[in-house]
């Protein structure tokens, strides 16, 4: 595939849908004035050690996202260490075993074996599922399904399905279904328009063409928009589920009858879950070359049944915290063995993801799990990053009186300066009627202030991991566990008191309600861009190691965002950019500026 070409094309597309003035991602290195000396040394030196045509390429490279193709920030010099790396353990041992990261449940193998049991007993696939990885299970997408009214309990495994082609290298629960899911792509497709931008760019010309992507994420109507961009991109893609729940059935049917490879249903039991994660790689004649994942699941089971196929990998794009902790072990302990994209922390995506939506969907939760009313009712939010500023902004403006624990001076003082009172935990516990967890920690809401809590709180977490309230502890004799509705359990004391339990302790918005397919549409937009990056990169741009996205591309990202919202981007002056030391298409931040 010619780069250069495509960086042509998509310069010549309509470019209607684009504020004036800083529509794409600009071309001149940022100002040291601005960026800071230490960037600017890092891409002296990154450019410096490219070979000229490593560096022509790479100049073409970046023309695929911008009409005045330039030099783009080197992603080398956005290198980061391990945000989460006090204290952590190696994802993988030296010796290839698999070690447990304190924040995280070990990736658990249904048996280390290659060999996947036929059929699992009902019984069996719940049990299995609760010791599922933990990444299976508690990251977050959109979690609206329609419902399949039928009783058919046959294993999708167990059935020969066929799409109208006569197609059936997949695996999913009923292709029937597939008209109401193509009806849910669509629906997701009005939300998503810098995806429907990005493959207007590229018609005629496919910047992935000859790319096979494997990939494991929630597998929706969200995730479908990407996959289909992707293909329309020129990418092969086949897909499973990284969670064994998200799953939306007829969205999987539709994508099937689509033609694509897809091993996901809803509800699979933990031998299902890394069956169709292989039924995805390990597969006669098709070898894949880029990895897209959520939680590092995938990768994982690459590194461990088929390192060979590192040798065709151009690169791994991995979304989730967890993820992305994981390939920081692997980097450090020297494992890593192709370059991958840390997009989780993109900018676009942590405000997005976690900033707006949890903003709008922490109320969602709690409404559709408890009816609960929240003006004048009193709410502990345990953490003020970026999760918790969202919870908390939302509590507030619906009338709650939100107190917040932190352990970061910084972010205590942010929840002061906001408003909020902040405290520990012990000194409101007794009186507050919510407890939320945003911490990514563990153990942050324990059974000594479980058993302190009033008659009726609700009790529930949004940080990824299901270890920061000790649910575990609940589980003793003298309590009674009643399931009251779906996800929500009152678990009862000897004297009656009772408190409301949501989603055992697991992300409540992915359990519970949905995330706005808008958010989702900025991950995605990321995810395709680092695809490309990666995948077009040339020979020596990206080593061994993990990578942010340059910020042209986040600044690209939420550019193709704005003309949903008729958003008019004031354009600089030349005198201006001079001033400031900017090029007058960006980027206009430093890697260092927080937003
Ligand atoms: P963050 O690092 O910005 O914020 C976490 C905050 O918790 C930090 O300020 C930290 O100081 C504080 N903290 C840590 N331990 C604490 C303790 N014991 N008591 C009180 N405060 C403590 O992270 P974030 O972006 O806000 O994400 C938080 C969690 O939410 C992560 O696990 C992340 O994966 C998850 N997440 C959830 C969603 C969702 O949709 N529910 C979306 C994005 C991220």
């Amino acid at each position: 595939m010619s780069v250069q070409v495509v960086a042509a094309k998509m310069a010549e597309v309509d470019l209607k849908d684009i504020p004036s003035g800083k529509a794409l991602p600009a071309d001149s290195p940022v100002s040291p004035a601005t960026e800071g000396k230490n960037i600017g040394k890092n891409e002296a030196s990154s450019s410096a050690a490219m070979s000229p045509s490593a560096e022509s390429s790479a100049k073409a490279g970046e023309g695929l996202l911008t009409p005045n193709p330039g030099k783009m920030p080197q992603a080398s010099a956005l290198k980061r260490t391990d945000p989460q790396q006090n204290g952590g353990e190696a994802f993988v041992n030296r010796d290839g075993t698999v070690a447990e990261a304190p924040r995280m449940k070990k990736i658990q193998f249904a048996d280390q074996k290659q060999e996947f049991s036929k059929r699992p007993s009902k019984i069996g696939r719940r049990s299995l599922s609760r010791s599922i990885s933990q990444s299976s299970t508690d990251s977050y997408s959109s979690a609206a399904s329609y419902t399949d009214s039928s009783d058919d309990e046959t294993s999708p495994r167990d059935k020969q399905q066929k799409n109208s082609k006569g197609n059936g290298d997949f695996c999913i629960k009923n292709i029937k279904q597939a008209e109401f899911g193509r009806r849910e792509i669509e629906i997701a497709e009005q939300e998503m328009p810098a995806l429907m931008a990005l493959r207007k760019r590229a018609q005629g010309e496919k910047p992935l063409a000859g790319a096979k992507v494997v990939g494991c994420t929630h597998i929706t109507a969200q995730t479908a928009v990407l996959m289909e961009t992707l293909s329309a991109l020129g990418a092969q893609c086949r897909w499973a589920a990284c969670n064994i729940y998200s799953t939306q059935n007829e969205v999987a049917a539709a994508l099937a009858e689509g033609g694509f490879s897809v091993f996901a249903w809803k509800g699979e039991s933990e031998d299902d879950f890394w069956w169709c994660i292989d039924r995805c790689v390990n597969v006669e004649g098709w070898q894949p070359n880029m990895i897209l994942d959520d939680g590092g699941d995938l990768t994982h089971w690459i590194y461990k049944k088929y390192p060979n196929m590192f040798k065709k990998i151009k690169g791994i794009v991995e979304e989730s915290v967890t993820g992305v902790h994981r390939l920081y072990q692997l980097s450090k302990a020297g494992k890593l063995c192709v370059p991958a994209m840390n997009v989780n922390d993109s900018v676009t995506k942590q405000k997005f993801d976690n900033l707006y939506c949890c903003r709008e969907s922490i109320l969602d939760g709690l409404k559709r799990t408890t009816d609960v009313m929240f003006g004048g009712k009193q709410v502990v939010v345990c953490g003020y990053g970026e999760v918790g500023k969202g919870c908390c902004a939302a509590l507030k403006a619906m009338g709650s009186i939100v107190y917040v624990t932190e352990i970061d001076p910084i972010c205590a003082l942010q929840a002061c300066m906001d408003g909020f009172r902040l405290v520990k935990l012990n000194e409101v516990i007794r009186q507050v009627d919510i407890v939320i967890t945003c911490t990514g920690n563990k153990n942050v809401v324990v059974r000594e202030n479980l058993d302190r809590m009033k008659n009726g709180c609700i009790v529930c977490n949004m940080g990824h991991s299901n270890t920061e309230i000790d649910v575990a502890s609940l589980r003793t004799p003298e309590l009674t566990w009643e399931r009251v509705r779906s996800q929500v359990d009152h678990v009862i004391w000897p004297d009656g008191k009772r408190i409301v339990l949501l989603a055992e302790g697991r992300l409540l918005n992915l359990s519970c309600s949905t995330v706005p397919t808008f958010v989702l549409s900025i991950t995605a937009t990321t995810q395709a861009l680092a695809l490309i990056e990666l995948y077009n990169a040339p020979e020596g741009r990206y080593k061994q190691d993990v990578y942010l996205l340059p910020k042209k591309m986040d600044e690209y990202v939420a550019s193709l965002h704005l003309p949903t919202f008729d958003a008019h981007l004031t354009e600089l002056s030349d005198e201006q950019a001079k001033y400031l030391g900017l090029n007058k298409n960006g980027p206009f931040k430093p890697n260092y500026y927080r937003y």
